[in-house]
């Protein structure tokens, strides 16, 4: 019998008619929530990597050619692509994009790639849209394709030729490589073998699906905000299916949810004996490496040269995933006893109930679209620094951040205007502002007039709970870590005063703009105006946590 993993399965046990049962709920759940596409748009997605394939072929032969090659080596010298992220691990959904990875011998460069690939791509009448971007951490092209969007990342080995059946899991393909070549190879090294990881992929598919799921709803899928993000929610759901070989997804949920609720951090979830290989890089080792002992949940890649994909993680987010983990295992118990269903599991998150106060960072830029992204991207970026800042104050016990980002455009008339927009944008009198103001619907295309002021905005919330010692006199003091970040944040490369701008807001969770409150959700109010009105305050449904913190 092959063992699955770094220690032997906790049990072996076929599942029950019961947990058959459950499983298909579970699987009912998926399909209700739009979780898989079908076969035709599966199909579809074959028949836009065969071209991708082909195009792939042509584009190595081009390159080959050009740079003297004899007809017979230029047709040899191949290329190949691969997949990874969701879709590679059969996890994706209607509207997922197809994260591909194109593979090259050594004389086709990165330029050759961005400019006779590029071009290649332009003259197809299936390209829909195209935004390379060389000078990412990974340089990547993404586009839509056939009504597939698709991001194309680059990788040269140091070969000759790459042929068809040329596979990834050879370590020793990794020598002589640069280190954009070792990032965009790895995505695909580490999908790969997860899946030869797992005893059932079709299991181990359903549980993870579900586990997606959840994570979003809950609030806690985002890897730059100190979440999990999709790798390492796979990673943590393949060690359960080591563990219960012969299970179905649904025993696999509520063990995963058992399991790390109990978890004794920071041991290392682990898919396999970590590896040596031939290159200089560094592998996780927290005996060696002092700051691999500061990973708080490490969960580990298996592929040569593993990595924590959860050093992100900080003190305040581990402890608001092992809340949502004890959460999950409480209501497994229920689902399991036919007391709760599918839907209490993965019910929505209560985040812009739950603190009194929270804070709103704005990145604003008054130039167009393009610089906006590369602005609010590094904010976005290093929004994990201010929550640790945020994290040693005196009085703060939690500082949460809110997984997803929001974004608006706006044209404004002139400078006052679009100074008064960021000055308000993020809290309830920035809705009056935006009501005032034309949107630009379409940043990416739309044109503007000369006399108008562009004006793009992004705004990221961090929740906070306060815990002061009420004999203490000292007030809450978050001054210094603010400024801190702000002199890190105009530190950026190519930071502009006249068009980049960051702003910190308080925001109380009556204060809040009505674009963080779906439309079936009623906003919280003001303690004062809830008392004038007790009749309409008490019609109101509104959830527990946000009475407790008015
Ligand atoms: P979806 O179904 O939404 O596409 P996904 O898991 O494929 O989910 P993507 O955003 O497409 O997620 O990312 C695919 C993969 O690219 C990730 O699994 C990860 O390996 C890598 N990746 C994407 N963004 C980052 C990032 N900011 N840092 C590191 N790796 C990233
Ligand atoms: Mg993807």
């Amino acid at each position: 019998m092959t063992t699955y993993g770094v220690t032997p399965p906790v049990s072996l046990a076929n599942p029950t008619p019961k947990e058959v049962t459950l499983n298909d709920t579970l699987v009912q759940e998926l399909k209700s929530r739009g979780s898989f596409e079908n076969e035709a748009a599966a199909r579809k997605r074959i028949e836009v990597l065969n071209t991708i394939q082909k195009l792939t072929e042509e584009f190595v032969y081009k390159v080959s050619k050009n740079k003297n090659m004899s007809e017979g080596m230029a047709k040899d010298a191949g290329g190949k692509i691969f997949t990874y992220g969701s879709y590679r691990l059969g996890v994706h959904g209607p509207g997922s994009d197809i994260d591909t990875l194109v593979v090259v011998p050594k004389h086709v460069t990165r330029e050759d790639f961005f400019e006779v690939f590029g071009e290649i791509l332009k003259k197809r009448p299936e390209l829909e849209e195209m935004a390379p971007v060389p000078d990412a951490f990974v340089p990547i092209i993404k586009m839509e394709f056939d009504g597939i969007p698709i991001d194309l990342i680059y990788a040269k080995l140091d070969l000759p030729k790459v042929p068809r059946d040329l596979k990834l899991d050879d370590k020793n393909l990794l020598r002589n490589l640069d280190e954009r070549d070792l990032r965009s190879l790895n995505g695909t090294r580490v999908t790969d073998e997860i899946l030869t990881l797992v005893p059932k992929p079709t299991v181990f598919k359903h549980a993870l699906r579900c586990i997606k799921i959840w994570a979003k709803r809950r609030a806690i899928y985002a890897n730059v905000f100190g979440f999990p993000g999709g790798v390492a929610w796979a990673m943590l759901v393949a060690r359960i299916c080591q563990l219960y070989p012969n299970a179905v997804g649904a025993v696999i949920v509520d063990k995963f949810f058992h399991i790390y609720s109990q978890w004794s951090w920071p041991q290392p979830v682990l898919l396999k004996q970590i590896e040596d290989g031939p290159l200089q890089v560094r592998v996780w080792n927290p005996k060696l490496y002092p700051n691999d002992r500061l990973h708080k949940m490490p969960v580990i890649t298996p592929a040569y040269p593993s990595m924590c994909a959860t050093h992100n993680i900080t003190a305040s987010t581990q402890k608001i995933i092992i809340e949502e983990f004890k959460r999950g295992a409480e209501i497994m118990n229920q689902v399991v006893a036919g007391e709760k269903t599918w839907s209490d599991l993965l019910a929505k998150h209560n985040y812009f109930f739950r603190y009194k106060f929270y804070l709103c960072v704005v990145a604003a830029t008054k130039d167009n679209y393009e610089e906006h992204l590369k602005w609010a991207g590094f904010i976005e970026s290093r929004l994990r620094i201010l929550v640790q800042k945020l994290e040693v104050v005196e009085g703060v016990s939690i500082v949460h951040p809110f997984f997803e980002i929001f974004a608006h455009s706006f044209k404004a008339k002139d400078n006052t205007k679009a100074d008064e927009l960021i000055a308000k944008y993020g809290t309830h009198d920035g809705d009056a502002v935006m009501k005032e103001l034309d949107k630009i619907e379409n940043p990416n295309k739309d044109e503007i007039n000369a006399e108008d002021v562009p004006v793009h905005l992004t705004k990221m919330y961090i929740g906070l709970d306060i815990n002061l010692n009420p004999k203490s006199d000292k007030k809450l003091d978050i001054q210094k870590p603010c400024s801190e970040f702000f002199t890190l944040c105009k530190g950026w490369a190519t930071y502009k005063e006249e068009s980049n701008f960051i702003q910190i807001k308080n925001v109380k969770v009556y204060d809040m703009p009505d674009d963080v409150y779906d439309e079936d959700e009623t906003r919280p109010v003001k303690p004062s105006k809830r008392k004038k009105d007790p009749l309409k305050a008490q019609n109101k449904k509104r959830p527990k946590s946000e009475v407790a913190a008015a």
